[in-house]
């Protein structure tokens, strides 16, 4: 380009567009479209509405489904072979968690958070680590969990209370963690602990550790009842000098702040996924149910009141998903994008929310009752604001992004 006038530019651009190298591409690869079916057929075929009731009723984690999805290799497909994955992105494994929150929001997200941050073991792990952690996870043997939240620091865990302090060859924890998914079912927890109480910044002194279920001094104390996701188990651990093997460090010491700051560029765009598939669910049912009801002599379909609600739920749906396919792609390519991110996920969660919302409206008093489902659609979208980072932290990261930005 150096050296060409304004007109020359413009030609060569041309030439580009003529040559397809400039070619902007929307679709997803054959391969991924056969993910995405295979997914969709799989949620598809397992969905028992009475059964799913029953779960969250019980609020009990959805095991069969999730033994057989790990089969199928749904769980982990973004892991490479050598550790039970396909060798996937994260594209495809969000179209997986898309397709399975659509179906039904409460199994999707149970399945969906059944591998919750085993990403940090496989970005940071050893090898030996990740064949020990990572095998077991995508074969349906291990479900895991990550420990950063505790009760006095919540969006900001650049300090933290729980230490581990190293005494031989082992770390001693203590301390106490909460609102931890999969608390009191995972086989192994990466937790975030200060290894150096010296170190400032604090978060310079953070570690991650692998502390595994049955550790003596580890306790789990379920958190209920809760709003929604009542398939996943939210726990508060408690560890009183719980001793590790020093093995079980991941990575360097004194980096875990910022193995767990990239592990959220990875998680937040799954979170984004299960939103988007939520309000895709909610979506579906209010389609569905304005086709099939009728007041004043007409289907609600044919109201044009209801006719510009389905418009506006769908226009959202379309703007979420772009962003959040744009974000999975964006981290795949190897250029993740932190307020593209923080983007994707903000947005996706607001609209889940604000579909399902609708989607209760259009379906009147009945959505209000447990059986037309979309009453726990609104009820697991929320969750999608606040986990991960709040709308507000995501707000953060996007003006951190804006303000670094000269264009
Ligand atoms: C069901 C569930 C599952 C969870 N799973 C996990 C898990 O597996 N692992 C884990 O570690 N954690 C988990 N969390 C914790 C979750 O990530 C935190 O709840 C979340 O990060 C917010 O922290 P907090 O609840 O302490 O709220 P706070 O940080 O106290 O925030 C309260 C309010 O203040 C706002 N706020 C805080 N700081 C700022 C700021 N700088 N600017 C503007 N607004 C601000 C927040 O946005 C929020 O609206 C889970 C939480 C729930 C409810």
């Amino acid at each position: 380009m150096i050296g060409l006038g304004a007109d020359g530019r413009k030609a060569k651009t041309a030439q580009h567009v003529r040559m397809g190298r400039l070619k902007v591409n929307f679709e997803l690869t054959k391969e991924q479209k056969d993910i995405q079916k295979a997914a969709r057929e799989f949620i598809e075929g397992e969905y028992d509405k009475e059964k799913i009731l029953g779960w969250e009723k019980e609020h009990a984690f959805p095991l069969e489904v999730w033994k057989k999805a790990c089969d199928l290799g749904f769980i982990g497909i973004h892991f490479p072979e050598e550790y039970g994955g396909q060798g996937c992105g994260i594209t495809d494994n969000i179209l997986i968690v898309e397709e399975f929150c659509r179906k039904d929001s409460s199994v999707g997200i149970a399945l969906s958070l059944a591998d919750f941050s085993s990403e940090v073991v496989l970005r940071f792990g050893a090898g030996e680590q990740k064949k020990k952690y990572l095998v077991p996870v995508a074969g349906g043997q291990f479900i895991s969990a990550g420990a950063y939240t505790e009760p006095d620091h919540g969006s900001d865990i650049t300090s933290l209370s729980t230490k581990a302090v190293r005494e031989g060859d082992c770390f001693v924890v203590n301390g106490t963690k909460t609102f931890i998914t999969n608390g009191c079912l995972a086989n192994f927890f990466v937790v975030l602990c200060q290894t150096d109480t010296e170190a400032s910044p604090p978060y310079r002194g953070q570690s991650t550790i692998i502390v595994e279920k049955g550790t003596p001094g580890l306790e789990a104390t379920e958190i209920a009842p809760k709003m929604g996701i009542h398939m996943t188990s939210t726990a508060e651990l408690a560890f009183r000098d719980v001793r590790v093997p020093a093995t079980q460090l991941l990575g360097q010491e004194n980096r875990g702040f910022y193995q767990v700051m990239q592990f959220f560029q990875e998680s937040r765009v799954e979170v984004a996924a299960q939103a988007l598939g939520i309000a895709e669910g909610a979506f579906d049912r209010a389609l569905a149910y304005a086709r099939k009801r009728t007041q004043f002599g007409k289907k609600l379909v044919e109201f044009q009141v209801t006719q510009h609600k389905l418009a506006d739920m769908a226009a959202k749906i379309e703007a979420a998903r772009l962003l959040v396919y744009q974000a999975a792609w964006r981290f795949d390519q190897g250029r993740p994008d932190p307020g593209l991110t923080s983007i994707a996920k903000m947005f996706a969660g607001r609209i889940a929310v604000e579909v399902a919302d609708e989607a209760i409206q259009i379906h009147g008093g009945y959505g209000y009752i447990t059986e037309y489902e979309v009453e726990r659609f609104y009820r697991d979208a929320k969750i999608t604001e606040i986990y991960e980072g709040t709308r507000e932290i995501q707000k953060n990261t996007i003006a951190s992004a804006l303000m670094g930005k000269a264009r």
